[in-house]
């Protein structure tokens, strides 16, 4: 039995006061407990008889270009997506308003209706206004353009919930917008499939009745204050220009105007449509109901940033495209599919696209990962460091496209956390853990106890001076000694734990040697020293074996590559790849094992 005699590393302690970010590094973890139900099932618009009850109506047509004039148009009339659809929560939940503005950037008005579930809108009328505010059938006020559910500022304009409807209805939108405007103060309303005539804005159904035969409406009915109404005004100065209720919950508004309309609301522009959904207080859910290329053209600039290559871009897309389908009904308790923020993508509309970026987009729209014929849960990271995991050694479940690859394309240097290495004492490691409710005295050995086929790390394990022994495997193995507080924390799964002393043990055998002093003969017979003594394999009886380094100085230096999970596509890898000149389908397939890219519809219909 030979023994060496141990060796004091030099520390590398210059570790400079590195902000620690917030985030985990980038990329998604498997959604957990999806709600399957269907979002619709309740909230088909009662209507749907609609199309019988008008001749002209028998026919609709599968598909309106957004640049056609909404005069022209027979309502009802059902407008098809061209790609497939998302439901992109804008304002839900607390956030949900009071009113929503909408402005035209280079189209020329909406056409109001419904979306159904596969986004095939049917319009029941138009509007040629280019601002338009929607709120639910109450009292409000607006000032400045500004709608307020309460008593508005001094000055604001009252709009009244109470109106007098005509007792007619007509045949056609465009019949019942002609017959408004024989009455004062008057609109056309889409209600329960009939289109009707309601004139005046009164808050409260008093004040309406008294008015009918001012309004011209003598033997009309005082309607309003409807808790499954819409009421849509003009931006500025609060006339009501249409009332749509259907009895479900959703209210649908489509762009008109150009090829390619789209619309300013809170501040960002927006491609696609939108989706209005009245919560129990009265306010608005606001979706945008996007078509899937022009969705990733909001999504990149803010994934992974416009500044790209063509083919990494298009990998960004892709991926996009991947997750919201996978992720479909994410939000189904709201009524849509993905939130915007980074709980699921973050995508703020088409403010930042470049020309450029919606280019590479389009190239790819529609394009999405599948395996099997299933949607693929493309999820990524930015960089692993040198060899991606399977998925089953990460989170515990197994994916057949999500397993280990080596990659050696990733700029380590330039990639933000490429390379890592913080410096723990004892009393840090066993203060990270007492906070996670983990109890172990002063950490004495720290050590990775187990390396997966790819070389990332299985297990970790601490230990104290009276042998307490506490082990952290998978995710767990790269999350555990993250601590806020500290600034410090392994950046992913791959890394080794080195110290001032070491002492290398061979499997079982107790065989120990000093890892700084030993040295390996090449086959060339050269002979050098270990450039990484906490990754030292030994061939023993049973196979191959980890060397295990522990350490006794009471410091601990932790040193890896990669940010993130280390699952699925490298961000880092797919560019190096992407400048060596690999395409974005080889990329993909890469990182994806046995996945293929294919289109969206043509593998799941609409
Ligand atoms: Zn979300």
């Amino acid at each position: 039995m030979k023994r060496f005699t141990s060796f004091l590393l030099v520390l590398a302690l210059l570790l400079g006061g590195e902000a620690f970010a917030a985030g985990e590094g980038v990329g998604f973890i498997p959604a957990t407990g999806e709600d399957a139900a269907d979002p619709f099932a309740s909230a088909e618009p009662a209507a749907s008889a609609a199309p019988e009850a008008s001749p002209e109506a028998a026919q609709p047509a599968s598909y309106v270009p957004t640049d056609v004039d909404p005069a022209s148009v027979t309502y009802p009339v059902e407008c098809e997506p061209e790609e497939y659809i998302v439901r992109a929560g804008l304002f839900y939940g607390s956030t949900a308003l009071a009113s929503a503005n909408l402005q035209n950037f280079d189209g020329s008005g909406y056409m109001f209706g419904w979306y159904d579930k596969d986004g095939v809108f049917t319009a029941v009328g138009y509007t040629s206004q280019e601002r338009i505010t929607t709120f639910s059938d109450r009292n409000m006020y607006v000032k400045d353009s500004t709608y307020y559910d309460s008593m508005g500022p001094s000055g604001a304009t009252s709009i009244g919930a109470y109106h007098v409807q005509t007792p007619d209805s007509y045949p056609t939108y465009q019949a019942a917008l002609a017959a408004a405007g024989a009455y004062t103060s008057a609109f056309p309303a889409y209600i329960n499939g009939e289109w009707r005539v309601r004139a005046g804005s009164y808050r409260s159904s008093g004040a309406a009745s008294e008015a009918a035969a001012s309004l011209g409406v003598p033997n009309g009915t005082v309607v309003g204050a409807s808790n499954t109404c819409y009421t849509v005004a003009v931006t500025p100065t609060g006339t009501i220009i249409f009332e749509f209720d259907n009895g479900g919950d959703r209210f649908g508004i489509r762009p008109i105007g150009s090829e390619e309309p789209v619309t300013w609301h809170k501040g960002y522009k927006w491609a696609g449509g939108f989706e209005y959904k009245r919560n129990s207080s009265g306010s608005l859910v606001v979706i945008n109901v996007v078509e899937i290329g022009d969705y990733t053209k909001g999504v990149i600039p803010y994934e992974i940033g416009t500044n790209w290559t063509e083919e990494g871009t298009k990998v960004g897309a892709v991926c996009a495209s991947s997750y919201v389908v996978f992720n479909k009904n994410r939000h189904s308790a709201y009524g849509f599919d993905v939130c915007n923020t980074d709980h699921c993508q973050v995508y703020q509309g088409l403010n930042r696209a470049t020309a450029q970026s919606n280019a590479y987009c389009d190239a790819v729209a529609g394009l999405a990962m599948f395996y099997d014929g299933k949607i693929c849960d493309t999820v990524y990271h930015s960089t692993n460091g040198g060899y991606t995991e399977d998925a089953v050694n990460v989170w515990g479940v197994d994916y057949p496209y999500l397993k280990a690859v080596p990659d050696t394309y990733e700029d380590l240097d330039r990639a933000q956390y490429g390379r890592w290495s913080y410096t723990y004492t004892g009393e840090e490691i066993a203060r990270v853990l007492n906070q996670k409710n983990y109890s172990i005295g002063t950490v004495t050995k720290a050590w990775v106890e187990k390396f997966t086929p790819a070389g990332n790390v299985y297990t970790v394990s601490f230990m104290d001076a009276s042998g307490k022994k506490l082990s952290f495997s998978k995710e767990a193995a790269r999350t555990i000694l993250t601590s806020s507080s500290l600034g410090k924390g392994t950046r992913s799964q791959r890394y080794t734990i080195s110290s001032g002393t070491v002492d290398i043990v061979a499997g079982e055998s107790g065989t120990s040697i000093s890892a700084s002093t030993a040295q390996v003969i090449g086959a060339d017979g050269s002979v050098q020293g270990l450039r990484n003594p906490g990754e030292v394999y030994v061939l023993t009886a049973s196979g191959t074996d980890v060397l295990r380094s522990e350490s006794t100085s009471g410091v601990f230096v932790v040193s890896g590559t990669g940010w993130g999970h280390n699952v699925g596509l490298s961000q880092w890898g797919s560019r190096g790849r992407a400048e060596a000149g690999w395409d974005y389908v080889s990329i993909l397939e890469y990182y994806y094992t046995g996945a293929k890219v294919m289109n969206i519809q043509e593998v799941l219909g609409r």
